[in-house]
């Protein structure tokens, strides 16, 4: 019987020497960068707190219609400029980044407009928003809006680069539109996630093509993993989760739309109704808990981040292909590892599912998740359902056989699950047998 005095079982010693040799290249060639942004971002943040004088009374809740709830007018002026956005809303009646989007563009568009996505195929949930998977009755094509989608990239998946200036058939779309959408990290796809200093290049651009296009980011996992976000570099609007980078592992829920102050108060009214827009909605005591892990998002995304570079800097020495590389300027959370294998993605979301707080016990099993459309195996061990901020892992059931890995509030955890996975998959380094 394991008693409290108990030391933890020795780590298997093989995989532990990877794990370090992993960090010793990390900690000189990677992870000071990534330390310089962290404290940019968290510069940032805290001087929002001060700019708008957070105090006590702004942790309280108003009930019932929740007019002049300090704490929430606080809330999203904090978010707004931690963001470098004119205005946001932060509200936990947006239900997931998903939604937080959907709203963002029912306050940009009207019937008869075109909205334009750049990037490719949108995030999976997105193309019920959109109406361009199934037909639910208020998805934007049922209400007049023209979709169109061309791709800034040049080639597919694991091959696409993203040319110096957009290609010929973007630049031809986008003085038609009046949204042009663009989605900056790479969801479950396999092109490479923007950068900021991509983001920046292609809004000029965008602008000399079109001066009144809307540019709408969907920043989701973006948020903190660089020094300036999209609406610091020139977007519009952009839209989020909570349960993703922004809400630093403590936000239940909840999901955020910033940028320019007339667009914002439009996605308001489009999320309550014409009249009450920003001004009710109650927050549930939970305005604390919003602002504490907006203060705890830039640490925490940095952990993450450490991680994924661990995570991708040992599988690429065991001969995996890895995107982005251990090295690579990051834009996001996610590490995608090929492994090649249906039965290798499943294993892999098992040991990570292991390696969690929260239902550790379980073993997850490949299932067809709503909005989805490929069956997905997905780990995730968290303290906020469905949080991936916190260390989780996907893997949709398709070729290549890609397990998505995110998160990761501490970076001990990561660690901990690398070395049992390494040991576990047998995997080693080819160079030391
Ligand atoms: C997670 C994600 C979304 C949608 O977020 P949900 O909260 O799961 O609805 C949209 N776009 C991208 C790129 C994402 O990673």
């Amino acid at each position: 019987m394991t008693t409290a005095t108990e030391t933890p079982a020795a780590l298997p010693a093989k995989a532990l020497r990877l794990v370090e040799a992993a960090e010793a290249r990390l900690r000189r060639a990677v992870w000071p960068r990534m330390e310089a942004i962290a404290q940019t971002c968290f510069q940032r943040v805290i001087e929002a707190f001060q700019a708008e004088k957070i105090g006590e009374e702004h942790f309280y809740s108003v009930t019932g219609y929740g007019h002049d709830d300090l704490g929430r007018a606080a809330t999203d002026r904090v978010f707004a400029r931690a963001l470098q956005a004119e205005s946001a809303l932060v509200r936990t009646q947006i239900v997931s980044g998903t939604h937080a989007i959907a709203v963002g563009l029912r306050g940009c568009l009207e019937p008869g407009d075109t909205l334009l996505c750049i990037t490719g195929a949108p995030y999976d949930t997105l193309e019920e928003v959109l109406g361009i998977r199934g037909d639910q009755p208020g998805s934007l094509k049922r209400q007049g809006i023209h979709y169109q989608e061309v791709s800034a990239f040049e080639g597919e998946g694991e091959e696409a680069v993203l040319p110096e200036s957009l290609p010929q058939a973007v630049c031809l779309a986008i003085p038609a539109a009046k949204v042009v959408y663009i989605q900056r990290s790479r969801g479950y796809s396999l092109r490479p996630t923007l950068s900021i200093a991509n983001l920046r290049r292609m809004i000029e651009q965008i602008r000399l093509l079109n001066p009144k296009a809307i540019v709408f980011v969907d920043n989701c996992y973006g948020e903190f993993t660089d020094t300036d976000e999209p609406t610091g570099v020139g977007a519009d609007l952009m839209a989020g989760s909570l349960i993703k980078n922004p809400g630093g592992g403590l936000a239940p829920t909840g999901g955020y739309i910033a940028g320019r102050t007339d667009l914002v108060t439009a996605c308001a009214n489009a999320l309550t109704c014409p009249g009450v827009g920003a001004k009710g909605g109650y927050t549930f005591d939970l305005s604390r808990t919003l602002l504490q892990g907006l203060f705890m998002a830039p640490g925490a995304v940095l952990e993450a981040m450490k991680g994924m570079t661990l995570a991708a800097s040992v599988f690429e020495a065991a001969g995996y292909a890895t995107t982005p590389c251990a090295t690579d300027v990051r834009g996001d959370i996610i590490q995608a590892i090929r492994l090649g294998s249906a039965e290798k993605v499943v294993r892999f979301c098992q040991l990570v599912q292991r390696f969690s707080p929260v239902n550790a016990y379980v073993s997850p099993e490949p299932a067809v998740v709503p909005g989805y459309s490929d069956a997905v195996v997905m780990a995730g061990g968290t303290f906020i359902d469905g949080a991936t901020l916190e260390f989780s892992a996907d893997g949709p059931l398709r070729a290549p056989y890609t397990v998505f890995l995110q998160g990761g509030l501490t970076y001990l955890q990561p660690r901990l699950a690398m070395i049992h996975l390494l040991d576990a998959l047998g995997e080693h380094d080819p160079r030391t047998p």
